[in-house]
């Protein structure tokens, strides 16, 4: 029966999930496994969050507000009037956004190395999937991004970007946005930790859309709940696209209640903004800057996934970026944890 599944998916396999925290704990006998490979915020939701989601669950047995009310509401009071469109998790806004947008055979534009997920849920629209890579040193080749994406419907930018770590500034996003054809979807799942705000730009672009998540700052990953700033145009059409009733009453609730707790964002990003200095400083390998809660180490004469395993066996889980295309095969990518995780990641990449 596999003949029936579609080519592109027997030909590529899919996304490439983290090993579990359990699994290394019981492989290797280690009592605390230092949990580095996902980028998630270590510390659990606020018990108001908590209390949010469990009031929703008392009416779980009614369909969700399909006008995703209670979280554009919280938006709104946080951000400003804005346009909003909603998804499970980024990935799910960027399936929407595809689903909307793009053609089987149209052309969709990635800067890599990057987020692996624009390739596959461009692949599973049937698109002309185009990959321009960055320069060495992983700032993005304008000039060679906007020449390629000149006839996109869709082009993905990531900043900061994933797994290198580096922003990319407002002065080359314009250039990008007035040089391209289609939309420009950012990805700012990171941009809490990076100081940089790209709002501003959104009142001056009709071709942009910025990409949030509550999985990272707000450490709601397992709600799965994303967003993004849309022009105006776009709603409407996106709503016609997405799935039915697609986030659960219990995650915009607890979403909503999660907006309003900054000084729980606050507390992480003080903890990555320390970290990030302590990283660059106490590690024997070569880390890359970051405006991320992560960082890029280069492990070279080391494989990724050798340094993976080392260091799965000293009970630190961290990404390895062998399967990031376009990045070779000498870099980890290690998430900014609590204290404990953190030292313990030092103290087993430096016994190598
Ligand atoms: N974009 C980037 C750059 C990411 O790293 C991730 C998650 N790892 C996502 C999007 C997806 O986020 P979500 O959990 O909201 O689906």
């Amino acid at each position: 029966m596999e003949r029936l599944v579609r080519s592109c998916y027997r030909k590529k396999s899919g996304y490439a999930f983290a090993k579990k925290a359990e699994e290394i704990a019981r492989e290797y006998g280690i009592g605390r496994v230092a949990r580095l490979a996902s980028n998630e915020n270590p510390e659990p939701p606020a018990p108001e969050v908590v209390r949010a989601g469990e009031e929703a669950l008392r009416t779980a047995n009614r369909y969700p507000d399909e006008r995703t009310g209670i979280l554009m509401n919280a938006l709104r009071a946080r951000y400003g009037d804005y346009h909003f469109v909603t998804g499970v998790g980024m990935d799910g806004v960027i399936e929407t956004l595809l689903r909307t947008l793009v053609d089987p055979g149209e052309k969709v534009v990635i800067s890599t190395p990057t987020f692996s997920f624009y390739a596959l849920a461009a692949m599973g629209q049937g698109a002309d999937v185009v990959s321009v890579p960055r320069e060495p040193d992983f700032t993005v080749d304008t000039g060679r991004l906007i020449r390629a994406a000149k006839e996109a419907k869709v082009t993905f930018l990531c900043t900061p970007n994933n797994p290198t770590g580096n922003a990319t500034g407002t002065g080359d996003i314009r250039e990008i946005l007035g040089g391209i054809g289609g939309v420009l979807f950012l990805d700012n799942a990171y941009v809490e930790f990076s100081g940089i705000d790209y709002l501003p730009l959104m009142r001056e672009y009709e071709n942009l859309v910025i990409g949030r998540t509550f999985s990272k700052v707000h450490s709601l990953a397992g709600l799965r709940i994303g967003y993004a700033f849309a022009p105006r145009w776009l709603p409407p059409w996106y709503q016609r696209a997405g799935t039915p009733f697609a986030l659960s009453t219990v995650s915009m609730a607890a979403a909503a209640a999660a907006l309003t707790d900054e000084a729980h964002a606050e507390r992480y990003i003080a903890q990555v903004r320390r970290w990030r200095k302590r990283l660059m400083s106490e590690v024997k390998f070569p880390v890359f800057p970051s405006d991320a809660n992560f960082m890029l180490v280069d492990v070279t004469p080391n494989r990724s996934d050798d340094v993976v395993g080392e260091l799965a066996r000293r009970g630190v889980l961290v990404r390895s970026c062998r399967s990031f295309n376009g990045l070779a095969d000498h870099y980890i990518r290690v998430s900014i944890g609590e204290d404990w995780e953190n030292e313990q990641f030092i103290a087993g990449i430096n016994a190598l």
